[in-house]
């Protein structure tokens, strides 16, 4: 810490803060400049003397190393990576989505929606079930019915827990029933809820204030990692500002000053950063790029009737088509090919003449086209048998197939590149399944609405 002195002040004023100091068991090193003398102060706690910015003579005193110290960087050089039951969380891990409904609200609606985001990749469970609303006369949670419906679908469905605890005394009711604890916006500084999470064994996130300082927030953190809990991660929710068109602000500039000043992983939660439906799929790739280690997205069988947050709640196929953007996304993320030039590999076609050459290059590709129509025909094929109005596709599969591709050896192109192709070739299939669900259903409301002509009849 350094405490700088005003031009000219008396000496008495230097020797009173030196006293100071060195009262707290402190060293003082007194700098003596031409129009003002600076005092460097060094020791363990160094805070103890921060009141001195008070004291006459004083111009300021500046804090050289972060108060954060747990939650810094500075000591602290690799990223920490936060497990949630099995599934890591930063430090270069894939992007965590946790999707669900925003409060839990029956068990029909969590398990329908904990299959669906599981399929579509997800593999973590969000759902309120203590929620802090802005207004006391709306829905406020099943409470700890809702935790153990919460367990009950984990258990059903394989996906951990996250869920919002606002009261201290609630936390080991949640430990019995969770898997992460949330601590939400508007209890980012409950500081006696923030020791309480922190005396626990469960992770935590950490939701940034409606109009908190990235200081402010990392202080927060530090509450919880001094009460002993290491497993802290932090959420990008948007913060307050003076435009009504979005809910709030999304700071995705807090993504890369955290990772620049603190090893703890972060998420973005584009729902209520956003607070629109429409602008939470665009946000959600936004944040994987600005280099998010995960996602909190809301969803819901029937966003127009949810409880809480209908507005900013994905449908499912709108989840779906996140979610295809995102590994889309994620494809590019890979690590870059350019470390692994291809090098001593063998060509699989020896030059020589050149008309030969290409006149095989036309005979593969027309024999991939046709592969390729029969790949997606088949897809739509599995779209039709499955028809319960789920989209064909299987995301462990899919994964599957990616990782075969990865592992090829003996090939000219790099895995990334192959992983490309092959992820494209997926997406197409998609595209294919999404359109035959959707004449399915179109057709579907033709029949009913000539059944419905037909009897007013
Ligand atoms: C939530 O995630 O359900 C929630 C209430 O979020 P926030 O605390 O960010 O408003
Ligand atoms: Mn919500």
């Amino acid at each position: 810490m350094i405490v700088v002195m005003r031009a000219g002040v008396d000496w008495s004023a230097v020797e009173e803060v030196k006293k100071t100091i060195e009262a707290e068991g402190l060293e003082a090193y007194v700098m003596v400049g031409e129009e003002r003398s600076v005092i460097g102060v060094v020791g363990q706690g160094v805070e103890r003397v921060a009141h001195l910015a008070s004291f006459p003579g004083v111009e300021q005193v500046m804090r050289v190393s972060k108060a954060y110290k747990l939650a810094s960087r500075e000591h602290h050089q690799d990223r920490s990576r936060v497990k949630v039951r099995d599934v890591v969380i930063g430090a270069g891990a894939p992007v965590a989505v946790m999707a669900g409904p925003c409060a839990v609200e029956s068990r029909e609606q969590l398990t329908a929606t904990a299959r669906w985001v599981k399929r579509e990749g997800a593999t973590i469970l969000r759902g309120g079930a203590f929620k802090p609303r802005s207004s006391p006369y709306t829905f406020q949670g099943l409470e700890v019915e809702g935790l153990k419906l919460l367990a009950d679908v984990r258990e059903e469905v394989g996906l951990p827990i996250v869920t919002e605890v606002t009261n201290p005394a609630d936390v080991p009711v949640f430990e019995d029933y969770i898997d992460m604890l949330q601590v939400g916006a508007r209890n980012m500084q409950n500081f006696v809820l923030l020791k309480a999470v922190g005396r626990s064994r469960l992770p935590v996130l950490l939701k940034r204030g409606l109009s908190a300082t990235i200081e402010e927030w990392l202080m927060a953190a530090e509450y919880i990692l001094a009460a002993g809990n290491p497993n802290v991660v932090l959420c990008e929710r948007g913060i307050r500002s003076f435009d009504t068109a979005t809910r709030n602000i999304l700071d995705l500039a807090a993504v890369p000053v955290l990772r620049e000043r603190t090893h703890l992983p972060v998420i973005v939660d584009p729902s209520h950063a956003t607070g629109h439906r429409s602008l939470v799929r665009p946000m959600a790739v936004a944040g994987a790029a600005a280099g998010a280690d995960g996602l909190i997205i809301e969803v819901h069988p029937d966003p127009p009737r949810a409880l809480s947050d209908s507005e900013q709640s994905l449908s499912f196929p709108e989840f779906g088509d996140l979610m295809d953007d995102l590994r889309r996304f994620e494809y590019l993320r890979q690590p870059s090919a350019a470390s692994s030039a291809p090098g001593g590999q063998a060509p699989v076609i020896v030059p020589g003449d050149l008309e030969r050459l290409r006149a095989r290059i036309d005979d593969v590709d027309a024999r991939m086209a046709a592969l390729l129509e029969e790949r997606a025909e088949l897809a739509v094929a599995v779209q039709q048998t499955r028809s319960d109005g789920d989209h064909g596709h299987d995301v462990s599969r899919e994964r599957a197939l990616l990782e075969r591709a990865m592992g090829a050896d003996g090939s000219v192109l790099l895995p990334e590149e192959r992983e490309q192709v092959f992820a494209a070739i997926i997406r197409v299939a998609r595209s294919a399944q999404r359109r035959q669900a959707a004449t399915v259903a179109a057709a579907a409301a033709d029949r009913a609405e000539g059944v419905t002509a037909g009897s007013a009849a």
